[in-house]
């Protein structure tokens, strides 16, 4: 066969990638190793699912294994699996491009990197799965036949721009990777992978729990006589992890299978295991990450955990063992009473796994608990990674909002520097506050110093401070903890002023104010809901306030992005009866009810109120004109 070698360039992201790994930012390339035998595990799983779905397909699914050849003349390593293989087009698709959502985002944050400790945490975080092979090799070729397609197809590559393909005729089923391995005295951090006893230590140390065999020919020293086969032995132990009891496992080995089963180079936050014994039968062996990955909140970002059955692999990526806002947790859930045959599909509606994925939940939620209780440096490190997330469970599942609300931490008045959870906020509470107080918002500037804070802080109340997206949808649905109510500083009407403030004197002063809170709302029609005297301010002027149940600005403005058809939400001006600007503009009110400007000064407390909560003028033009008018005069 006259096979014909095409060249192709790498995915521009591929290239960038390729340097930062020639150049090897990474210290440690053993790695490199790990990744492979991680492939071809993941290849050996695929296969046997596959051959088990499609009885048609002709494979041999008698000796699944990999195997792992060294050359010392030719100073080749090589990682054999007859898994699944890829055909010609897998090959381009997955060796030549990156599918990985968020790699650009990835790539620029490696080039704002200021330091080569910086780009290596990075890489740790973002892990480059076979690429890793050219921290250690100069030339790579993999040669791969898939399952049930006739022809092979070889891959090579320098490292470079560039790769090769060319059609092979008598390529094995499956995958064989050969490094090319630099010269060993080109970096003197490079171990010499052509060591049998060093190659062997490094897949003992990463990769023993791999259900396959890994083998690797006997030592030459160990052999026979000259010319004898060599023999060839398992380096593995094959245990399933998962399975064993915990005492049986190191922190070391839970690490390894952490970073494969999650396509990780950086070790997990925290371990959780479970098993359940007698009718219905699991273990689960689930791992919360040290970092977000970056596809976190991507619409066609992984999530879910791997789904075994009596030991063999089902599916990546389950989804239906746990909710959406849990999706950064990884790991294995092995079942030993469902169908081989379960779908995607029929999962959903299964008893079992909704079971689990029940206690999962609890399980994981407790978890968090504890690290909040026991170690707290581990638990803000979680609620910095994943906090986001979880906020989206207080709207999504009502079942555990308690106990996911107990676990969730916010920015508050207390600190600037802290974040607080309810529990701590409700014992800071002070006597006679009934209730907790919150306001959402752009920034923490901007609520800070928005008027509707002033008498609270006046008062020491502390306002828990919410800033993230995800705040502004569930405050509607969360509307108490711990018998305390939730309220929103921002809507509604607030009774601060009950001890300093009797009665009779509200009702005089809301008679000495009735004419131009009235005259003042004709005047502002449809701009406003109503004019009322404010009781939350000190020092500014006026303010804007939703009704309790009224669509909050941000959300309202969150969903007319997102292409809904809201209905503009009329705001309430609530003005301070202590400032001198309200108290002169009633009193030229009440002496000279005609004069043109005072109608304009109407409009520009208005226009302040909205500045001064971070809102958009609906005239802003209109509003500078009168503004510049009026500073004129005073000169
Ligand atoms: P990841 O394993 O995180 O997906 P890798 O860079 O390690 O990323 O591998 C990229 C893809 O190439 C894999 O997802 C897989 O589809 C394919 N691949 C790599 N090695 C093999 C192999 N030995 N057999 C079959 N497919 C493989
Ligand atoms: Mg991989």
């Amino acid at each position: 066969m006259n096979a014909q070698v095409e060249t192709f360039e790498f995915q521009a992201e591929v290239r960038q990638l390729l340097q930062l790994v020639i150049h090897s930012i990474y210290s440690n390339k053993d790695a490199f190793l790990r990744e492979l035998v991680s492939n071809a595990s993941d290849a050996l799983d695929k296969l046997r699912l596959e051959s088990f779905r499609d009885k048609d397909l002709a494979v041999d699914t008698e000796d699944l294994h990999i195997a792992v050849d060294l050359d010392a003349d030719a100073r080749t390593l090589t990682v054999r699996d007859n898994g699944i293989g890829m055909s010609r087009e897998e090959v381009v698709q997955l060796i030549g491009t990156i599918a990985k959502s968020g790699t650009a985002e990835f790539l620029k944050q490696l080039k704002d990197a200021k330091d080569a400790a910086g780009a290596q945490e990075l890489i740790g975080q973002f892990g480059v799965g076979f690429y890793a092979s050219f921290m250690v090799a100069d030339q790579v070729t993999l040669v791969t036949r898939r399952a049930g397609e006739d022809t092979g197809t070889k891959w090579e590559s320098g490292g470079a721009g560039t790769y090769t393909i060319e059609a092979v005729a008598d390529a094995p089923q499956g995958t064989s990777v050969t490094l090319h391995l630099k010269p060993a005295d080109a970096d003197e951090q490079t171990a010499d992978y052509t060591s049998s006893w060093k190659v062997r230590e490094i897949v003992k140390r990463y990769s023993d729990f791999i259900t396959w065999p890994i083998r690797m020919e006997k030592q030459r020293s160990e052999e026979g006589a000259e010319g004898a086969a060599p023999e060839v032995e398992t380096v593995n132990s094959m245990k399933a992890l998962w399975a064993r009891p915990k005492e049986e496992t190191t922190e070391a080995e839970l690490t390894e299978f952490y970073k494969h089963v999650a396509h990780d180079w950086a070790e997990p936050l925290e371990t959780i295991r479970l098993r359940a014994e007698g009718t219905f039968e699991y273990q689960a062996l689930l791992f919360i990450p040290s970092h977000a990955p970056l596809d976190l909140f991507m619409r066609d970002g992984k999530r879910g955990v791997q789904l075994y059955v009596k030991r063999v692999f089902i599916m990546d990526d389950c989804e239906s063992l746990l909710p959406e806002y849990l999706r950064f947790v990884k790991g294995v859930v092995d079942a030993q009473d469902l169908s081989l045959n379960v779908s995607r599909e029929t999962l959903q509606q299964d008893r079992q796994i909704q079971l689990i994925r029940k206690r999962l939940v609890k399980k994981i939620l407790a978890t968090v608990k504890d690290l909040q209780a026991n170690d707290g440096e581990k638990y803000a490190k979680f609620w910095g990674e994943f906090g986001k997330a979880v906020k989206e469970g207080l709207v999504a599942d009502p079942d555990n909002r308690d106990a996911v609300l107990e676990i969730c931490s916010f920015g508050s008045t207390a600190d600037a520097e802290k974040q607080t959870t309810l529990r701590e906020y409700v014992e800071r509470m002070k006597d006679g506050q009934q209730d907790i107080y919150f306001m959402t918002g752009d920034s923490r500037a901007v609520i800070e110093n928005s008027p509707h804070l002033e008498a609270f802080q006046a008062k020491g109340f502390e306002v828990l401070v919410l800033t993230d997206p995800i705040d502004e949808m569930w405050v509607d649905a969360v509307t108490e903890f711990d018998g305390k109510q939730l309220k929103s500083i921002a809507k509604g009407e607030v009774e601060l002023d009950a001890d300093d403030d009797s009665g009779t004197d509200r009702e005089e002063r809301a008679k000495d104010f009735a004419g131009l809170l009235g005259w003042m709302g004709e005047h502002l029609g449809e701009s406003v809901k109503e004019v009322r005297l404010s009781s939350r301010l000190t020092t500014s002027p006026a303010c804007v306030v939703g009704d309790t149940h009224d669509l909050a600005p941000n959300l309202e403005k969150m969903y007319r992005a997102m292409g809904h058809e809201v209905p503009k939400v009329k705001r309430i001006l609530e003005l301070n009866p202590g400032h001198p600007l309200v108290t002169g503009l009633r009193k030229a009110h009440e002496e000279r009810p005609d004069e043109a400007g005072l109608g304009e000064t109407a409009e520009l407390l208005l226009g302040m109120a909205v500045l001064a909560e971070g809102g958009d003028l609906t005239d802003p033009a209109k509003f500078i004109r009168v503004l510049a008018d009026r500073l004129e005069r005073t000169l």
